[in-house]
């Protein structure tokens, strides 16, 4: 068993940037090499701006090379709850942004012609209780009544048309979503900002950000040293000492992934007939999806913990047996990658993406940024370079964690908050 993605494990990087000088002065430096930092790449350069993405291990290496590579429709917080929140026209408005994030992957993976398998799967949200399909048909109903947006609900006694296991209560179908080869996608941004002219610099962490004199800023890395005029923060669940203000914002929550060796044809058949994107309901979430190669990929935030190769392993055993509680057959498959990530959870769970003293920035994904910090990093450039409206989540207030200055010493805590939640819920 591999403890690394199975998504770089498979995809074909671009140049190797480890020793690609860092330059002095350009027009914006994008520090994190990501959907976000790349795709934010790729659109500063077709709008004239010289550009330097500064990724401290190489591109992909954070969540973006990590994550399910689903694509779906939705807010993290579900449709209903943003509702109640922030009223329906916002809602819908930040709902449909999902939507338009999913369009920008494919015109991306078109324009540019990145190989990536990029499949409009549908995305099938499974209930965990019954009283979750009851909320699901509501929200369905919602859905329909203030944005006109259709999804299929599939009630228990219908769920083998779209799943082989008896675990769950009823589903949802949204058929927009969509599901990728997240590291053959990250690394085409890459090779396509790098042929548009953007300077890539692995292995340049930056390790200090001050405001230049003279206008600008200036980011020491372990590399060099560049003077920017524009700075945009792309470090998502990765976000350190150099932005406190923002690392003070995110809770860096570990997820957690397994994958098992090809199945057979009629396995993959009979677990996910239509090859959807998969998850479920409960706080401590399994998402599950079968990837180009016919394996069965399957995640959850197995344990509120940070990854590491220990947390890393404990957690996959933690999946395998969920995954063999779901799907009894697989009982015996050999598991060919473990690994795990860091998803930056915002306290609202929403994006946040704005500019604090000069600097830029995009984060707060939620664990919903293969198609948001693609769309994001698109958006920011084109806000850096002028365009105001460019950041539609720019009106949501961005509140600190309380008592977070560093390590989340309070990550075990919510997860046994959620563990008692999806208990009684
Ligand atoms: C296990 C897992 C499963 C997920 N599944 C899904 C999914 O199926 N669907 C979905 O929509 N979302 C999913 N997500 C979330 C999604 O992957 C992220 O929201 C998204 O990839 C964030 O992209 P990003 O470019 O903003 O950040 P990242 O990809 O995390 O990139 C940030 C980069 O910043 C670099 N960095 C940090 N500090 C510095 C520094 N000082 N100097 C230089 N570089 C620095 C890091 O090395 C890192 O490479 C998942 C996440 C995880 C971890």
């Amino acid at each position: 068993m591999k403890l690394t993605s199975y998504w770089q494990d498979t995809a074909t990087p671009g140049a190797d940037h480890r020793r690609t000088p860092v330059p002095d002065r350009v027009d914006v430096a994008v520090v994190g090499g990501g959907l976000t930092g790349t795709s934010a790449a790729v659109e500063l350069r077709k709008l004239g701006a010289s550009v330097a993405v500064l990724e401290q291990h190489t591109i992909g290496w954070g969540a973006s090379g990590r994550n399910g590579g689903m694509a779906t429709t939705g807010l993290a917080i579900g449709f209903g709850t943003a509702v109640k929140r922030y009223g329906a026209d916002r809602a819908v408005a930040m709902f449909r942004t999902y939507n338009d994030a999913i369009d920008s992957i494919e015109k991306l993976v078109a324009d540019h012609a990145i190989d990536c398998d990029f499949a409009r799967s549908g995305k099938l949200t499974l209930a965990y209780r019954p009283a979750h399909f009851d909320a699901m048909v509501k929200t369905r109903k919602a859905l329909k009544d203030l944005a006109g947006h259709e999804v299929i609900t599939v009630p228990k006694a219908d769920l083998h048309t779209e799943l082989g296991s008896d675990f769950y209560h009823g589903a949802t179908v949204d058929p927009l979503a969509a599901g990728l080869h997240v590291g053959k996608f990250v690394h085409g941004l890459a090779k396509t900002a790098d042929a548009l002219g953007a300077t890539i610099c692995e292995n340049a962490e930056v390790t200090t950000l001050d405001r230049h004199p003279g206008g600008g800023h200036v980011l020491q890395t372990t590399r060099g040293r560049v003077h920017a005029g524009e700075v945009l923060i792309a470090t998502s669940g990765y976000t350190g000492k150099v932005t406190p203000w923002l690392r003070r914002r995110l809770i860096p929550v570990g997820s957690f992934i397994i994958v098992t060796e090809p199945l057979a044809q009629d396995v993959v058949d009979r677990i996910l007939p239509h090859r959807r994107q998969a998850s479920d309901s409960k706080n401590l979430i399994y998402y599950f999806r079968i990837t180009p190669d016919n394996r069965l990929l399957f995640g959850g935030r197995a344990r509120f913990a940070m990854s590491s190769p220990d947390s890393d392993v404990r957690s996959g055993q933690i999946l395998v047996k969920a995954m063999t509680e779901l799907f009894p057959y697989l009982a015996g498959t050999r598991i060919d990658y473990t690994w795990g990530g860091l998803v930056d959870l915002s306290m609202d769970q929403l994006v946040h993406a704005g500019e604090r003293d000069g600097v830029h920035y995009s984060v707060g994904y939620s664990g919903h940024g293969v198609q948001m910090a693609t769309y994001m990093g698109q958006r920011m450039a084109r806000f850096i370079s002028g365009d105001a409206q460019a950041n539609i989540w720019g009106d949501v207030g961005f509140p600190p964690v309380p008592g977070h200055f560093g390590r989340p010493w309070f990550l075990p805590l919510i997860g046994g908050g959620a563990r008692v939640l999806d208990a009684i819920s």
